[in-house]
């Protein structure tokens, strides 16, 4: 039975989530409508919610992050859908699995509305503050061994409040211990001029947590009057297109475009020119810290692609009420004369006035690895990491792990079994398992092609595959329930009708074919696609939700019946559960197998066979075994 805690003391809690980012609020929020008392706080409370880099939310693989987020009643869609000035489907030309949505967004009035859903939610306590310690009763002792006041966690603010709590979730992003980069300058901040946060981490490696540095970058903000537009190639939004959250019925309107541009070779050159004034590539200068590979700077991409005679870049508005553009794809760490110079050589920026500096960040973050897959520390008992501390890269890829770790720290705090996302189910458990199985060597970035059951894991179907663990946990609201189940309703009256015949006239009419067929060759046929078959009749009354679902079980029906047989192979290995204490005394398991099954402590074999080093012939000596063994305790 959970202790409850008086509500007007505000000094204890359930949880604290540390850190208001797209990781903590997720958390937070979870936690609160999981019915725990939750101390939220951040450096500052305008960060809530910051959107430090581009001003948008989705894209390859980030949209079916979001999409799942929602589907287990997290808020990251909805906030999208609210301030989204333009959305997009990425790659419509090829299949549904890899189409991804992408919104810009007012991000001013992302960061106003997130702070509101914070502040008006029940059992939230906000505050600004930056934690500089945290001491734990006593690193490894289980919960159960405190009885009664097992507030094993005490928190100090830079102003020394104490906060106490019976879990913690770290999601402190890029702050930690961050320094800014231009040219040849390091100085102490966070982002966007924001406080760092400076102790923490000393405090943290008091527990044992170790740290690496980590890096990324971001472009210049520059004034929409100092831009000859004309010179770029405008980019629409696309209309009728499914928004972000399944609590979104209206479409999405596009109020904004976007400005595609091109770098040229004497911009190039301007950069090579002074490479050397950057941290990265001055060999004086020791540059420890290992940046973004798929968010490349400008001069990575000069460097890397020499070959390359332009680079594209958007000019994307940072909201409605501000001229701020943001420059996507020209991020530096060049001084900032040179970025004048830089930007200002390029076509239709020739009189840019620069209105924020670009810059890189490096930061601590921590190893994965040492996290179990309900993200907790392997450590530390009740102390959880979520979001970029992780080593992501993402607003999205934080989002995910803030709504993991807070649903698994409220499974702490109620003693109920952790929740664990099986990766051949979604995105978010493709990401946690890569984590903490793998590790990262570099800010790691949600990509479809991590996704072996990709075409399973669609945008269109996440809140199939995940509403239902929402309804389950508690998480989502009676609303997003009943949407579910009317969906789900009109879905199966879909998958009904697949053998259904179509008459000639029908097919002739919409797809000019003189010959009757049913539903599911007619939707196989490449030149068929939902909006298609949402104008017709016999399905016009269908939500555009389930047809998406629908369509997509279509087409895919061939791969997906591979896959599911793929799966059964693969989930018999997962449920095979490994609880060794030490690996050393198998035989058969190479010194690199049993170095790393001893640090990672792999709980099945299938995630034992993911490992990086656990080669095909370890895993059947690991089988063999455990199989032994098995057979040995039956006979006793
Ligand atoms: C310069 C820059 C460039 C980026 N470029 C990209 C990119 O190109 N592509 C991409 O996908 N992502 C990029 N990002 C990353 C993106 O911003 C982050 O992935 C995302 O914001 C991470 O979310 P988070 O919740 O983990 O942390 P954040 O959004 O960073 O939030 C961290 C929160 O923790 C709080 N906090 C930290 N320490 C303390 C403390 N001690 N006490 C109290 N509160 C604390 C802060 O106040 C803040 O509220 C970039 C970020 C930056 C800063």
């Amino acid at each position: 039975m959970i202790a409850m805690i008086a509500n007007n003391d505000k000094t204890q809690f359930d949880a604290i989530v540390v850190g208001a980012g797209h990781a903590g609020i997720e958390c937070a929020l979870a936690l609160a409508k999981l019915g725990h008392k939750v101390l939220i706080c951040c450096i500052n409370l305008d960060s809530i919610g910051y959107l430090a880099c581009n001003p948008s939310i989705g894209g390859t693989a980030k949209a079916h992050l979001v999409r799942e987020v929602d589907a287990l009643g997290g808020v990251m869609g909805q906030l999208a859908d609210k301030t989204s000035t333009q959305i997009r489907m990425l790659n419509n030309s090829k299949g549904m699995a890899v189409q991804s949505l992408r919104a810009q967004v007012d991000k001013y009035k992302y960061h106003a509305y997130a702070k509101q859903l914070l502040e008006q939610q029940h059992n939230i306590y906000l505050r600004q503050c930056e934690i500089v310690d945290i001491k734990c009763e006593s690193v490894d002792a289980k919960k159960d061994e405190l009885k009664g006041n097992n507030f094993k966690f005490n928190l100090t603010t830079k102003l020394g409040q104490n906060y106490c709590a019976k879990t913690v979730v770290l999601a402190c992003g890029v702050y930690l211990q961050s320094q800014i980069l231009i040219g040849q300058d390091k100085f102490n901040s966070g982002p966007a001029g924001f406080s760092r946060s400076l102790n923490l981490s000393n405090s943290l490696k008091k527990l044992g947590i170790d740290f690496r540095r980590f890096k990324t970058g971001t472009p210049a903000r520059i004034h929409r009057r100092s831009v000859d537009l004309t010179k770029f190639e405008i980019q629409y939004g696309e209309s009728n297109i499914m928004p972000f959250s399944d609590l979104t019925t209206k479409p999405l309107k596009n109020t904004s475009v976007c400005y595609l541009g091109r770098t040229s070779c004497s911009t190039h050159e301007l950069i090579k020119q002074h490479l050397h004034l950057t941290f990265k590539y001055n060999k004086q200068s020791e540059d420890l810290s290992v940046g973004a590979r798929y968010c490349p700077s400008i001069e990575d991409k000069v460097v890397r692609f020499a070959d390359k005679t332009s680079h594209q870049f958007f000019l994307e508005s940072e909201g409605e009420q501000t001229e701020e553009l943001y420059v996507q794809g020209l991020s530096t760490s060049l001084p900032v004369d040179v970025q004048q110079k830089v930007y200002s050589s390029i076509e239709g920026l020739n009189d840019v006035e620069i209105l924020r500096d670009a810059y890189a960040i490096e930061y601590d973050c921590i190893d994965p690895t040492t996290l179990t897959p309900n993200l907790m520390s392997k450590k530390v008992d009740g102390l959880f990491f979520a979001g970029q501390l992780n080593g992501t890269s993402g607003y999205e890829e934080a989002a995910a792990q803030g709504l993991v770790a807070g649903i698994n720290a409220s499974m702490y705090l109620s003693n109920k079994p952790y929740v664990y996302f099986d990766r051949h189910l979604s995105y978010i458990g493709v990401m946690i398992d890569d984590l903490v199985t793998q590790g990262t060597d570099e800010p790691y970035r949600m990509m479809t092609s991590r996704a072996e059951q990709r075409l399973r894991l669609r945008q269109d179907n996440s809140w199939m595959r995940l509403t239902p663990l929402g309804i389950e946990l508690g998480l989502v609201c009676k609303k997003r329930e009943k949407r579910y189940k009317a969906l789900l309703r009109q879905f199966v009256q879909l998958m009904a009708k697949s053998e259904d015949k179509l008459n000639a006239d029908t097919v002739l009419k919409h797809i000019g074919v003189t010959s009757t067929m049913t539903v599911k060759d007619f939707i196989k046929r490449v030149d068929v696609n939902v909006e298609q078959l949402a104008k017709m009749d016999v399905f016009s009354k269908f939500d555009v939700r389930a047809l998406n679902a629908f369509v997509a079980e279509q087409k895919y029906e061939g791969y997906i019946e591979r896959l599911d047989r793929e799966l059964k192979e693969v989930q018999r290995l997962e449920k095979m559960t490994i609880s060794i204490d030490s690996f050393d005394s198998i035989p058969g398991l190479s010194s690199e197998a049993i170095e790393k099954l001893q640090r990672i402590r792999p709980q099945n074999i299938g995630q034992a066979s993911r490992i990086s080093g656990v080669t095909p012939s370890d895993i059947n000596a690991l089988i063999v075994f455990l199989k032994k063994r098995i057979t040995l305790n039956k006979k006793m």
